[in-house]
């Protein structure tokens, strides 16, 4: 800024220049009136002067001797010239009383102090040893001082002059005094004007700092309040002005955190777009999944929202980008920006998790059709050979008839599983957990499969040494487990692999490792094969065919124990599925 357009400068220098009109203006109405009034001073002493004269002379018997004694009496700094009329000769000594002499015979005006009685003062500019001097020329008229005069001039005249150098030289100190009196007066005036408005600026200065600062974005300046006029009161609203935008901005940028937090924090992706199909709001989903769009998706997308603007109505699309399935709703919504204009919001839903379910149950249906129409043709065939009479040996019409049972054990196997996640999904799990021994069910596993491993030509081991070891299970819903869990291995190993079953335990569970070798679960299978209806088609062997519940009915009862079942696998080498449940004293 530059130092004229400080505010303190400009009150100062209008101080300054108003103080020096001011004193202009006086000192020369001063002069004016002190000259003026000294020189009429003078004058009229003058006149005084020789009115007394005038009537000593006319009164006195002696006119000689009285006008002798006058001029001794006032002649010194004062000339006195006594005419009886205007044709006195001009015989005097003195150069500046011939000079005078001159002027009284040669000015018309003082003519009538002899012709007409007047009294007359002028001004007479006189010019002695070289010097141009003004000299005030008083005349004043007086009864004839010659008796024998018969020519008979009306008056004679007495003249006095006065030198207005004096006067000058006075007039001049005054002035002098006068104007070294103004100049110290406006030096004064200088310093204080500036101390002056400094002073009355100075909350002015303090509230632009503030404001400065203010609009930097610190709000939190107060302007100090010290005087209750107009400044005081600015000063006043200043303050509650920032405080107000303070807690404006406050409250805005609360709610903008709770309304970013709430967008951020859902699992749908949210994009608001403007007008002109910029993307002006989104959290961290949707710019995840926008990252992933093909360029196909893009262009589908912008179509989308060119329709959403056209028609002004919701719209909802399906998009498929590498295995993931979204679907983007997107609304028309009036006034999204703060100029009015009108935009859209998308919402993106990730569908995969659905799609793969709705998938699955296709499939699953297919499956259960599958599985029902073979065993029921079988049922059908064996049965009718049987009753046709086709199949009329003993030896044929059991072997028939064990198939028939075999297919009907299966068809019975399924339609319970089917029931079992059924009853699940309605009611949920019941678990009835006690504390009881780990080996009899282990005991119990390894004769259920005792007869089958031996069919299979498969070692197996399911009754680890446990000393009698007290777990707290439900045993019905983990011999549903265990008896999956063995089933699977038997139908994905091959004669001379074998399955076994160890224990081992943690300071808070007990675990039970479930170890078959055989033919194993490609890696990008594992973390699948828990969920509901996933069957590994490639691993199928033996020709049995599952339904693809019997892990997902595994997890439900082990998360039902509080436990957890996880799997390890490697292609062609074997599988382990490991049990952890949570000790008796742990489980409150
Ligand atoms: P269900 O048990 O209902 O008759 P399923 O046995 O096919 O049908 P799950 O028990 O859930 O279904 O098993 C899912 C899939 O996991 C199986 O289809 C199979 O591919 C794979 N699997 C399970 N256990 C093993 C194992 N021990 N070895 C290799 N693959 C296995
Ligand atoms: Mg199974």
């Amino acid at each position: 800024m530059s130092r004229l357009n400080n505010v303190v400068i400009k009150l100062w220098l209008t101080i300054i220049f108003i103080v020096t009109t001011v004193l202009i203006l006086l000192s020369a109405t001063l002069v004016t009136f002190i000259q003026s009034y000294f020189t009429q001073e003078t004058e009229d002493s003058l006149l005084k002067d020789a009115k007394r004269i005038s009537q000593l002379v006319a009164t006195s018997d002696n006119k000689a001797t009285a006008v002798e004694h006058s001029r001794k009496l006032i002649e010194g700094p004062v000339g006195l010239i006594i005419m009886n009329d205007k044709h006195m000769p001009n015989n005097n000594q003195d150069v500046t009383k011939r000079k005078m002499f001159k002027e009284i015979k040669s000015n018309k005006d003082y003519n009538r102090v002899f012709d007409e009685g007047k009294q007359i003062s002028e001004h007479v500019p006189v010019s002695v040893n070289g010097q141009q001097r003004t000299y005030v020329l008083i005349g004043y008229p007086s009864k004839n001082l010659n008796a024998n005069n018969e020519k008979g001039n009306n008056y004679s005249g007495v003249f006095i002059y006065q030198d207005l150098k004096t006067l000058e030289d006075t007039n001049n100190l005054i002035t002098i005094i006068i104007l070294v009196i103004a100049i110290i007066s406006l030096a004064i005036t200088t310093v204080f004007a500036f101390f002056l408005s400094s002073r009355i600026t100075k909350p002015l200065r303090n509230l632009r700092t503030q404001a400065l600062k203010v609009s930097k974005g610190d709000y939190s300046q107060i302007v100090p309040v010290n005087s209750r006029d107009e400044i005081g009161e600015l000063s006043r609203a200043f303050n509650t002005m920032s405080s107000e935008i303070q807690q404006h901005i406050d409250a805005l940028s609360s709610s903008k955190n709770i309304r970013d937090s709430l967008i951020n924090s859902m699992v749908e992706g949210v994009l608001g777009f403007n007008d002109k199909k910029e993307i002006i709001l989104s959290n961290d989903m949707a710019q995840n999944i926008i990252q992933i769009l093909d360029d196909y998706s893009l262009d589908k997308l912008d179509r989308q929202k060119e329709l959403t603007l056209k028609d002004q109505k919701t719209q909802f699309e399906e998009y498929e980008i590498n295995t993931r399935y979204f679907v983007i709703i997107t609304s028309y919504i009036e006034q999204i920006q703060p100029d009015g204009t009108s935009g859209i919001v998308a919402v993106i839903r990730d569908m995969t998790n659905e799609h793969n379910m709705d998938q699955m149950k296709k499939d699953f249906i297919a499956n259960v059709s599958h599985e029902l129409r073979t065993p029921i043709s079988l049922l059908q065939g064996y049965t009718e050979s049987i009753v046709d009479g086709i199949v009329t040996e003993p030896d044929e019409i059991h072997e028939s008839l064990s198939i028939v049972l075999d297919e009907t054990k299966r068809l019975n196997r399924l339609v319970n599983e089917l029931l079992n996640v059924a009853r699940m999904d309605a009611e949920g799990l019941t678990v009835d957990k006690k504390v009881q021994p780990i080996d009899r069910l282990l005991n119990k596993m390894q004769l259920k499969y005792q007869k089958l491993a031996l069919d299979l030509e498969l070692s197996i081991d399911l009754n680890p040494n446990t000393d009698g070891e007290l777990w707290f299970y439900d045993s019905d819903r983990i011999e549903q487990v265990l008896t999956n869990l063995i089933d699977n291995a038997t139908r994905y190993t091959d004669p001379g692999d074998s399955i076994t079953i160890s224990c081992g335990e943690t300071d808070t569970e007990n675990i039970l490792y479930i170890t078959d070798t055989g033919s194993g679960i490609a890696p990008e299978h594992l973390q699948q094969v828990f969920d509901r209806f996933y069957k590994v088609d490639a691993s199928r062997k033996r020709g049995k065919q599952g339904t693809g519940l019997g892990l997902f009915i595994c997890r439900m009862i082990i998360d039902g124990h509080d436990g957890s079942i996880d799997v390890k696998s490697e292609l062609s080498k074997g599988t382990q599925f490991i049990i952890k449940l949570p000790k008796v004293n742990t489980d409150k």
